[in-house]
């Protein structure tokens, strides 16, 4: 069975949820559909929760007021009939009125997950209803009943797919399965999520749960592109990707795909096809473990990076410097993402400022610390690219009018990458961009 994933814009207005309906059902397999929030929602209920956390109690009611609002007119005009209509609107009061009840309540993160969960809810609830109306069989099933994540927030595949083929047995002659992508529950039972962009990684864990024959991630765009399309004016989307390439460029800033969603489909080897929803025949990118041959395929930039550089002259000739200073990070549970070290000192990157303060009083024991922040990590990847000299020289020409902060070369045969101050990196990706891909 397929798995098949719609993000928020492919379902963000009545027409579109229309144009997904007569996608799905142009062949009779059997499939199971997930979908994101409305686009815009998930933004939203953020928005109400910090609201909601600071007590902004009538900022957090006029938000959601304003979904209301949407969430009718988008009724109104999904639906031909009134019977659907109404069923539509009682669903959907249903979350409204949980949503209200949280005005008066004590706000506590707990709820809030409770209250991130309600676009996926509400999207899945109105298609499936849309595909009722339109007489096409289809079985809403909820995530909530399948998706776990244990103490450390990993999804357990085994246990998933116990889970979920449960479900699917019990309504076998289905076909079409909805569910919601993003949501979870997490090892205290409570509803949790995969984290903002979750709804990819909902499919790809199906996919592996159920060793799907493909996993198709529908959205507005046709396919990875070899560099930013919003920076950088001449980009193309790339045909083929191996694993190694698009985990890469998902973890490095790709926006199309959430960052962990290509492990599962690797471990269990399913392929994974990214699809247009505007331009349905377009071939898209397809990701599997087919590796090309050697040449670069994409560059990628991440924001939010912070260099932290350790000097000491302890280091000189010591042994077991590292081990104390990765202990650090580890105690603060923040990952490292670069690392580049000289004899006396070491540079490295993490995504997560979260505990920077912390870390920074622990490692000053050690030496010096400098933090540089608004970093950014470019990184241009295809397989084997390290192995061809060539390669390393282009990059260096990119770079010549451009102060890198840190390189980090051979750490993996598909990745090199550098770090920059984020003013630079509009200029860095369109230099790559010429020469690299000589366009
Ligand atoms: N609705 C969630 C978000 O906006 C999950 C997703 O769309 O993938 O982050
Ligand atoms: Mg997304």
């Amino acid at each position: 069975m397929k798995t098949l994933k719609f993000g928020g814009t492919s379902v963000g207005k009545p027409e579109r949820m229309r144009h997904i309906a007569r996608l799905i059902t142009q062949d009779p397999d059997p499939k199971i559909v997930v979908l994101s929030a409305l686009s815009g929602t998930t933004n939203s209920l953020v928005e109400i929760g910090e609201n909601l956390f600071k007590k902004e109690i009538e900022k957090a009611g006029k938000l959601i007021q304003d979904l209301v609002d949407h969430y009718i007119s988008f009724i109104n005009e999904l639906y031909t009939d009134e019977r659907s209509r109404e069923s539509a609107s009682n669903a959907i009061n249903e979350h409204f009125n949980f949503m209200k009840g949280l005005l008066s309540s004590f706000f506590n993160k707990r709820l809030n997950n409770e209250l991130l969960a309600q676009g996926e809810l509400m999207s899945t609830k109105l298609f499936s209803f849309y595909l009722e109306e339109q007489g096409i069989h289809s079985r809403l099933i909820s995530a909530l009943d399948y998706m776990y994540i244990d103490e450390d927030k990993e999804p357990d595949i085994a246990f998933i797919n116990e889970k979920l083929s449960g479900i699917l047995d019990q309504n076998k002659g289905a076909g079409i399965f909805i569910t919601q992508g993003y949501i979870c529950r997490n090892h205290e039972g409570e509803i949790d999520n995969l984290q903002r962009g979750g709804s990819d990684y909902t499919a790809t864990l199906i996919g592996a749960a159920i060793d799907a024959p493909e996993v198709q991630i529908w959205t507005d765009i046709d396919g990875m592109h070899n560099n930013d399309p919003r920076i950088v004016e001449k980009t193309y989307a790339i045909s083929n990707l191996s694993f190694n390439e698009a985990s890469e460029l998902a973890y490095f800033g790709a926006k199309i795909l959430h960052p962990s969603s290509i492990w599962p489909a690797q471990k269990y080897n399913i392929p994974v096809r990214l699809k247009n929803t505007m331009q349905p025949d377009a071939y898209g990118t397809f990701i599997s473990d087919i590796e090309e041959e050697k040449k670069i395929k994409a560059v990628a930039a991440k924001d939010g990076i912070t260099a932290i550089k350790i000097k000491s002259s302890r280091m000189l000739m010591a042994y077991g410097f590292l081990r104390k200073i990765f202990q650090i990070f580890e105690n603060y549970r923040t990952p490292i993402d670069m690392i580049s070290t000289s004899e006396v000192a070491v540079s490295l990157t993490i995504d997560d400022a979260t505990n920077l303060k912390s870390i920074m009083d622990d490692l000053e024991d050690f030496g010096e610390v400098v933090v540089d922040d608004n970093q950014t990590i470019i990184c241009i990847v295809g397989n084997k690219i390290v192995e061809k000299e060539e390669i390393l020289q282009k990059v260096f020409r990119a770079m010549e009018n451009v102060p890198v902060r840190m390189i980090s070369y051979g750490g993996s045969r598909y990745n090199i990458s550098i770090l920059v101050d984020t003013k630079f990196k509009n200029e860095t990706l369109k230099e790559l961009n010429k020469h690299i891909f000589d366009i």
